[in-house]
């Protein structure tokens, strides 16, 4: 039972000499109410294989799928549907909007698909991730690990199929990095949410249930239950 699935997945940039092969006929799924680490060396096509999985880019040949919905059938407008009401997305950079308030950024997905947030999960994720005195705040007037926590918040509260995460604490010191991670792993065991997290990070990788190694555009090998020491 996956929650994001790429199949016989070819991602080709640019064309006839100068083509760089990111994805070279990728198949794996990410399992529902799981947590991915998603871990390779630079330019191995991690952020490619994320963002062909979260329908953000288009994929040469193969297929996608969030559930049982094959991306590649779906126009433009329904891909944008797609997104804002079954992904949620962790940018290493927040990507927050500068003039709304922590609480404005946090239900924003759900404001643009013109439903409310579940005032009992909003009350939760707040809670959890101790935003609480900060919701009338806007992302200047927040730390780096405060903005970090409302981009995760954002992307959970909607309570999406699957969640990905571009390098979630790239950004941030380890105490922060670890809050995060923490917060992750309690909303994949507390509420069956599934997330795939790209990192560089052992430390953090161990935090998930299996760990997908990405080596020149292929799944080189996938670790279940990672530890820092085994995934390095
Ligand atoms: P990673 O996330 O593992 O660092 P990427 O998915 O970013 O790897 O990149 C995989 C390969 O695809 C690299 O060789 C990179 O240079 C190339 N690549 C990524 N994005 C583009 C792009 N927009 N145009 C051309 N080449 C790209
Ligand atoms: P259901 O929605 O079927 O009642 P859930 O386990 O999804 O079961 O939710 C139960 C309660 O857990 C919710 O009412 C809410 O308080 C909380 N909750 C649900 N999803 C999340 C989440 N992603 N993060 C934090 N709390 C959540």
């Amino acid at each position: 039972d996956a929650a994001a699935m790429l199949v016989g997945a070819v991602k080709r940039y640019g064309f006839g000499q100068s083509a760089v092969v990111a994805l070279d006929d990728v198949t794996i799924g990410f399992p529902a109410g799981k947590f991915t680490a998603v871990m390779g060396p630079s330019g191995s096509g991690k952020s490619t294989m994320m963002h062909c999985a979260a329908g953000l880019d288009q994929l040469t040949s193969g297929r996608a799928f969030v559930g049982n919905t094959d991306l590649s059938a779906l126009d433009d407008r329904e891909l944008t549907r797609l997104r804002r009401e079954r992904i949620g997305f962790v940018f290493q950079a927040f990507n927050l909007v500068a003039t709304l308030t922590a609480e404005e950024n946090i239900c924003l997905p759900l404001t643009l698909s013109g439903r409310r947030p579940n005032a009992a999960v909003l009350d939760e994720v707040v809670s959890l991730l101790r935003l609480g005195d900060r919701m009338h705040h806007r992302p200047t007037e927040l730390s780096g690990g405060q903005q970090q926590r409302v981009a995760v918040a954002r992307a959970l509260v909607a309570q999406p199929q699957v969640v990905f995460a571009d390098e979630p604490t790239g950004n941030l010191d380890t105490r922060s990095g670890q809050e995060i991670l923490g917060f992750l792993r309690s909303a994949v065991d507390r509420h069956h949410q599934s997330i795939v997290m790209v990192t560089h990070d052992p430390n953090a990788a161990a935090w998930a249930d299996h760990v997908v190694f990405v080596v020149d555009g292929r799944v080189h090998d996938v670790i279940d239950h990672p530890s820092a020491d085994s995934v390095i």
